[in-house]
Formats: C-alpha cells, structure tokens, sequence
C-alpha cells in the first residue's frame, strides 16, 4: 500500500519524518498552479509521475527508480507508453528549476531527490507575488485623502522637508497649512502628490493660480533665491507629472 492511501485509509496515522496528509494535498495543487507556469507541459508530466512514486508512495523525496519505470506511467500523442530516452529528453527543464536532483546511479536506476513544489525556487517566486498582489487591496476614496486625515497630512509635511514649497520657509506641525496643487475647482483630488506643504502667506497670496506660475512671482519678489526656484519647479513640476498618472 501507498503511504498516503494508508493515511486515507486510516491504516497509519502521518508519520513524523513524512509528509502530512495536508501539505501533500496542498503540494498536488501547487504543481498546476504554478509549477505548470514553470516548466513545459512535458517536464510537468514526469514531475507528476516522479512525485506520485516519492510523496505519495512512501511519504518521502527521496526515490530510487529507473526512467524506463517513469516512462511507463505515461503515454505518449499516439498513446503509447513512452521510453526511458524520451523521459530523458524532458529532464534538463526539471534539472534547470531545481525541480529535482540526480544523487547517483545505481545499475541502471537512478537516487533521486524529488522537491516539494514550495521548495522551488521559481515557484516560491510566483507565490510571494500572489500574495503580495493579494495583500495591495484596492484604495478606497477615504484611503487616499491627504487633505483630511491627520496622519496623512503629516506625512505631506516631512515629505516636503517641512517646509513651505513655494518660499521655503520653515513650516512645524502647529503652522503649516496643505494646498491643493491643482485647485479642487480645477479638478483636483486630495491625493498625495496633489497635497503640497505651504505657509500661510503663500497659500493665501498663491489662491488658484498656477503653481509655477506663482513660484516665479515669488523669485520676482525675491522671496525665494534663483537656484530656490529652479529646485522648487522641478519638485513642482514631478508632483504634477505624478498626479497626472
Ligand atoms: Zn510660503
């Protein structure tokens, strides 16, 4: 009897050196979830029938077997079983993603270790990234307000040097005041990169003109220094081109 049917059957209870009845489920269904996106159809064929003589016959990945005996488990287009050459043909892919390992030879069979899909490298790579695409949910509307929440509006003024964008004056948490880059009548949001760190002067003088615009009057009024306001456009200007995306 196979080791997972013995679980299945009750006959044995998991043992501690071997796999468990769960993982064994949960490894069956990574191999076409994503060992099937790395290696060709093929070389997942003999994965498959390498794993079911490993795992699911005795527990274990290690597994001494001849790939004539491989072969014999599968069928080729015009259903007949195949060789061991052509089992062959499809190893250097499964090789290649550290899929599986050759230990040596015995006769004419071969010591192999068979990897959990979990363990393989390429495979751990497209589970990270489904659960970090699992974990980015959506923004709800309030999640983007920069304007309105406390929090956020602090972190708009250290991303802003603390500091009032268009004169750089030295803002602190109980004088700074947020402006809207792009005016809420012109369209804009309170998204972070339209949110901007000003005094209160600048933000009363600035209203809804344009914020190049009125850097430039400020440099005219020499209020800020002319490397200031070539510094402050370009800090400007990326914030809009970022609020455009
Ligand atoms: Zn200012």
């Amino acid at each position: 009897m196979a080791y997972i049917t013995d679980i299945l059957k009750g006959t044995i209870q998991s043992l501690p050196d071997r796999i468990s009845l769960d993982r064994y489920v949960q490894e069956s269904a990574f191999i076409t979830r994503y060992l099937s996106r790395v290696v060709k159809d093929k070389a997942v064929v003999v994965y498959q029938v390498l794993f079911h003589l490993s795992w699911f016959e005795t527990g274990k990945g290690e597994i001494i077997v001849p790939w004539a005996r491989v072969g014999s488990f599968i069928r080729s287009e015009q259903g007949n079983i195949i060789d061991h050459t052509t089992v062959k043909r499809r190893l250097p892919d499964l090789f290649e993603h550290n899929c599986i390992a050759v230990n040596r030879q015995r006769g004419n069979a071969n010591e192999i270790s068979v990897h959990l899909p979990s363990d393989i490298p390429a495979c751990r790579v497209l589970m990270d990234q489904e659960e970090r695409e699992a974990r980015a949910e959506p923004l709800t509307k309030d999640e983007r307000d920069y304007y309105t929440d406390p929090g956020r509006r602090l972190v708009v003024l250290a991303r802003d040097g603390h500091s009032c964008i268009y004169c750089t004056t030295a803002l602190t948490e109980e004088n700074f005041v947020l402006d809207h880059l792009v005016p809420v009548a012109k369209g804009g949001t309170n998204r972070k990169h339209n949110i901007v760190t000003a005094c209160d002067d600048c933000n009363r003088r600035r209203s809804d003109s344009d914020p190049v615009q009125f850097l430039r009057e400020n440099y005219r009024q020499q209020l800020i220094s002319q490397g200031e306001f070539l510094r402050q456009k370009d800090y400007v200007e990326a914030l809009l081109a970022e609020s455009a995306c």
